[in-house]
């Protein structure tokens, strides 16, 4: 595969790793650097092939640039995949290697969890490299991000709220949350617990089960929790749900939920905006757990983390001021606002000073 090509002169770095007697075959992408160094997770999957595990570094690394420049983050966006099947091979030496690995890069790129890795695997990367973010609590760790995130895409909610309704609360909304797993299950507390009626769904019936249980919802068939006449529509489980088969039978006025990757192509985002559906950009309402993540490299606080997830209610506004006054689709914007503030930031930071380009900061050092 002709790799160059496939990175479009778009990416700045992206480093492949082989440790044979470990079995570790691995891929940091490093997108951008610009506004600080590269932070993203390691996904752990047995892929198809080489081509599928390039093709999914590239594109979540790159993903991962807007997601920390929207959140306001001193963060670049990278992303790691290690290849082949964590319940087979994963071991504590091949993480060892890993972590010797991503330590050789020295600090361009900090790794997290994702799809099969898990905080145990982070803390024992950490055990040969400091760039690692995750860990246990012991260590400086931040913990399970899915109730910080869900407090996020509250916060969110609350600006869609005010973009379509000009009301400051959901309280009297009908919203349909699909899937009830460590994110939905939260995000339904705090709609619950702020006057909104909800409906939710998921495919596995205990989920389900202990939601109604714990909050007394309404639920619908996993398949049509889309077609809900509701408000909001939450989508808070897989990606590509925003597609064209579920696009005509929408029954909301917000699409607005954690899962990432909600569009199934990015045409879907004007699709949405045609049809006066109002879409809160999927990587800026979900930031919270990235926002929690990243203060562990200043020392994990909970308060500051908590206030800087507060940024997602004014970010999400501001991406909706941006669509109506420039008369683009709110993903649109999204996009334009991570890419502005990376051209304004970045020019910032040509500016030579003594010692390097402030991220001393980002260590916790100023
Ligand atoms: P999770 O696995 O705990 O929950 C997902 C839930 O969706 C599960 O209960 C699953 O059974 C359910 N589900 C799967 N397919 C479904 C379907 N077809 N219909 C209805 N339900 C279905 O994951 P999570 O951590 O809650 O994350 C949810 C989404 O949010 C994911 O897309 C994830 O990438 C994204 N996200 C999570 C975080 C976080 O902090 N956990 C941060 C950012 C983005």
């Amino acid at each position: 595969m002709p790799v160059f090509d496939a990175l479009g002169g778009e990416y700045e770095e992206v480093v492949f790793f082989h440790d044979p007697p470990t079995g570790l075959k691995a891929i940091i992408a490093i997108h951008s650097t610009t506004l600080g160094p590269a932070l993203g997770g390691t996904r752990f999957y047995p892929f198809a092939s080489e081509e599928d595990a390039l093709r999914d570094v590239l594109r979540l690394s790159r993903g991962m640039t807007y997601k920390a420049a929207a959140a306001g983050l001193d963060l670049g966006g990278g992303k790691a995949v290690i290849i082949g099947d964590p319940k087979r091979i994963k071991t504590e030496e091949l993480l060892r290697a890993y972590g010797r690995f991503i330590d050789s890069l020295g600090g361009r790129y900090i790794t997290a969890e994702d799809i099969g890795t898990a905080r145990d695997d982070m803390d024992i990367i950490r055990r040969e490299t400091r760039y690692v973010t995750g860990v246990a609590p012991e260590f400086g760790g931040s913990g399970d991000p899915s109730p910080v995130t869900a407090y996020g895409v509250y916060l969110g909610l609350i600006a869609c709220a005010e973009e379509a309704w000009q009301e400051h609360s959901v309280s009297g909304r009908r919203v349909a949350v699909q899937g009830v797993g460590k994110v939905g299950y939260h995000l339904v507390k705090h709609l619950v617990e702020n006057g909104a009626t909800v409906v939710v769904s998921d495919v596995d019936v205990d989920a389900v089960a202990r939601t109604v249980r714990d909050f007394g919802v309404e639920t619908a068939e996993p398949e049509k929790i889309h077609a809900e006449e509701c408000d909001i529509f939450a989508p808070c489980a897989m990606g590509g749900v925003i597609r064209d088969d579920t696009l005509p039978e929408l029954k909301c006025r917000v699409v607005a939920g954690s899962a990432n990757n909600q569009l199934g192509r990015p045409e879907h985002g004007e699709a949405l905006a045609e049809m006066g559906i109002l879409y809160a950009p999927d990587y800026v309402i979900n930031a919270g757990g990235l926002i929690n993540v990243a203060d562990e490299l200043q020392g994990y606080n909970p308060e500051r983390a908590k206030s800087r997830v507060e940024g997602i209610y004014r970010n999400v506004r501001e991406i909706f001021t941006i669509a109506r006054e420039r008369r683009m689709s709110t993903a649109a914007a999204a996009d334009k606002f991570a890419e502005e503030r990376i051209g304004k930031i970045g020019r910032v930071r040509l500016y030579w000073v003594p010692g390097g380009r402030g991220w001393a900061k980002i260590w916790g050092r100023a």
